[in-house]
């Protein structure tokens, strides 16, 4: 029986108790976890915790999101796929997105997602929606093009926009045909690259007889054995291709799901004969615990069951949220878990203040993989645990990142080990570090926070981390290490200082060039771990050739990277569309200071925008020194307009209200395809808006577009006008 991982449920707050702060500082350690697992997995192959304990991560962050949705934070792990490519490889943009799937824990899950599709779909009772069920292959995603029938370009998935080009590593697995028969013009084929059990542990053997360190798992020999740049390794690892997707087609494959897969089949790929249809949860689930019984028999590591709507034409309606399709979903198999000694509880300081204790653990292997740090959520989460240095405790992994010690073996407690005393003051900066009181709740903060604010190193440090990170500047050689280094030097202490390096550098203030920097902007170590010495001229000049090339930054990004609270990716987004420019932003944020002022009223019409949000783009624009830091950044750089998501589509960049009742379509279906035209959905008429969509039983909304003269449609004008 599939149960919800510990994980999720030994967190110290259950979800559905947090309460908004707790919830905040909750999603901020749930962003850097799973940033840090990211990083560890697809950059380094080497991942530092099991799959099941990485979902279960994102199973929380996705919980508190969805409790708190104005919390969501702009680096929210929900909208991110994986890391960016690596700069080994030459990149390859992907014709259509390689996206990730959303994920199911448990019974439950499964039975709301089925519910989601069917009430997105506006499906009645007696209406059979069917699903395929298919194991979830723990390999490395890969994307193959096919033009004319020949294999033109092979590319892992990356980022999902952007991968790493494999093409002659591709080549050398026998699964991948070259060429194709009867295959449509262009036909983008997805599938997993994986290594049997059978020939990983050859390899092993093989590996260990030459002196080399045995492969961690699988997973992680496929994907290094594909990333190798000599190709002539790849070929001497046996790895196996499953086919089960695509990407850009010039024709559709088939009607449904099903059907696309066995044309893949067909034109000579190799699919899984697990993958199944079904109309019912109950016979999805059915699937999953038998494809669950026969895991360890299967010769290859599967981490799960991937379920699909089956019709094609529901997949394209049913589209995408974020970055995951509404249409499928992965059931994970639950946590691994370890018995280990804990040695040592450090506290990290978080961009938020927040003080995170962190279990330093004796290495200990937890599905092929070494684990040595895990979390410990907070104080009160060691309290309840009872969680003492010295101690035997049973970590927990799940899938890629800092796993979690979720209880003590109070058996093996040794005598005199004494409880953990949560210091009372910033391990950095030496402030008081306090439990906030919640104005919602008037009870205190689960989390000690830091109470330095700016004078606080490790909350500065933070921030920047935050400025540089990938779905904001995403400098490239600009990394975590780097900014660490040069904010301890005081080379960068605020954003404005990374526009200026160039220029000090040339000036002769600083100099760069006594860094070794290695392609993530660390330093470079020797053997014994000590820095080089200096001698690497040209990546100092590649950084700041870098950094010139986000002087043009897209104003999502600018927005998403000056860490305004509740203001994440999402909301940036948001307020670009809605702002147009950044000046009309900051004049907008500093205007609605008063919360009659037209402009604060202007800002709640934006759809996904309430009040919390609004007070938090308000309330940073206030701060004076917040407004000296983006001054001194607008000197350096060069915010670009927003853009219309599809400009061709003649309601792009239109404000539209939907009232009423729809009836060919759901008003989530409505608004989806809105935005995906890029129109602005905004949830109450002003003079602004350009149409109102109304249903039967439209009201108030209906009247008030008549008396400011707003266009007026019904579903059908809409429909008509859309589909030009
Ligand atoms: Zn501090």
């Amino acid at each position: 029986m599939a149960k919800a991982p510990k994980a999720a449920k030994s967190s110290a707050i259950p979800v559905g108790k947090l309460t908004p702060d707790e919830a905040e500082a909750e999603l901020a350690r749930l962003a850097a976890d799973i940033g840090r697992a990211d990083e560890a997995y697809y950059n380094n192959d080497k991942p530092e915790i099991t799959d099941a304990e990485y979902d279960a991560l994102r199973r929380r962050n996705l919980l508190i999101e969805k409790r708190f949705p104005k919390l969501k934070r702009k680096d929210s792990p929900s909208d991110r796929v994986g890391a960016p490519p690596s700069a080994k490889f030459e990149k390859a943009k992907h014709a259509a997105p390689m996206l990730s799937l959303d994920n199911a824990f448990n019974d439950d899950d499964v039975a709301e997602f089925v519910k989601r599709v069917r009430k997105f779909l506006g499906l009645k009772e007696d209406d059979a929606v069917a699903f395929t069920a298919e194991p979830k292959i723990d390999g490395l995603s890969l994307n193959l093009r096919y033009e004319k029938g020949e294999l033109k370009i092979a590319a892992t998935r990356g980022d999902g926009e952007t991968g790493e080009n494999v093409t002659s590593n591709a080549l050398t697995i026998a699964d991948i045909p070259k060429s194709l028969k009867g295959a449509p013009e262009i036909l983008e084929v997805r599938g997993e690259v994986f290594m049997s059990h059978e020939d990983f542990e050859a390899l092993n053997k093989r590996l260990v007889a030459e002196g080399e360190d045995a492969a961690p798992n699988p997973r992680n020999v496929a994907a290094g054995s594909l990333r190798q740049l000599d190709a002539a390794v790849t070929a001497s690892r046996p790895l196996n291709f499953f086919a089960y997707a695509w990407g850009e087609l010039s024709e559709p494959l088939a009607d449904t799901q099903m059907e696309a897969v066995q044309k893949l089949r067909k034109l000579g790929f190799k699919t899984n004969a697990l993958m199944k249809r079904f109309d019912n949860v109950e016979k999805l689930l059915g699937h999953y615990r038998e494809i669950e019984a026969r895991r360890a028999s299967l010769g290859y590591d599967i981490d799960g069951v991937v379920y699909k709507v089956d019709r094609l034409d529901y997949q394209d309606r049913l589209g995408f949220v974020s970055r995951h399709p509404r249409w499928a979903t992965a059931h994970k198999f639950p946590a691994e878990k370890a018995t280990t000694v804990l040695e040592k509880i450090d506290i990290q300081v978080g961009r938020t203040g927040k003080l995170t204790p962190v279990a330093r653990l004796k290495p200990v292997t937890v599905g092929g993989v070494v684990v040595t740090n895990a979390t410990l959520h907070n104080e009160d989460y060691i309290v309840e645990k009872d969680i003492r240095v010295g101690d035997t405790v049973i970590i927990q992994r799940a899938g890629d990142v800092i796993p979690q010690v979720v209880e003590v073996v109070q058996e093996k407690r040794r005598k005199g080990v004494r409880r953990f005393k949560f210091p009372t003051e910033c391990p950095v900066c030496g402030s008081h570090a306090v439990n906030e009181e919640n104005p919602a709740t008037g009870k205190a903060d689960v989390d000690k926070r830091c109470t330095g604010g700016l004078i606080c190193a490790a909350q500065a440090k933070e921030r920047l981390k935050h400025f540089v990170s990938r779905q904001a500047f995403d400098i490239e050689g600009l990394g975590t290490k780097q900014i660490e280094s040069f904010f301890d030097e005081g080379i960068v202490k605020e954003p404005a200082g990374i526009f200026t390096l160039r220029q000090r550098q040339d000036a002769g203030a600083i100099d760069l060039y006594r860094y070794d920097l290695d392609d993530k902007g660390a330093r470079k170590r020797d053997k014994a771990g000590k820095e080089k010495p200096p001698t690497n001229l040209k990546s100092v000049q590649n950084l700041f050739d870098a950094i010139d090339e986000r002087r043009r930054i897209s104003l999502p990004r600018l927005i998403n990277a000056l860490g305004i609270r509740h203001v994440g990716e999402t909301n940036a987004r948001l307020f670009a569309l809605h702002y147009g420019d950044f000046k009309s932003l900051y004049e907008a944020a500093t205007k609605a200071r008063e919360e009659d002022a037209p402009a604060y009223e202007d800002m709640l019409t934006i759809d996904g925008v309430g009040a919390l949000v609004a007070r938090g783009l308000i309330d940073f624009f206030d701060e004076p020194h917040n407004r000296d830091a983006v001054d001194r950044l607008l000197d350096e750089i060069d915010p670009q307009q927003a853009e219309a998501a599809a400009s061709s589509s003649p309601v792009a960049g239109k404000t539209v209200v939907f009232t009423g009742t729809l009836e060919t379509m759901t008003r989530d279906e409505a608004k989806a395809q809105a935005q995906t035209l890029g129109a602005k959905v905004s949830g109450s008429v002003s003079a602004k808006t350009d149409y109102v969509v109304a249903g039967p039983g439209a009201g108030s909304k209906l009247k008030k577009a008549e008396a400011l003269g707003v266009a007026v449609l019904t579903e059908a004008d809409w429909a008509a006008l859309v589909a030009r």
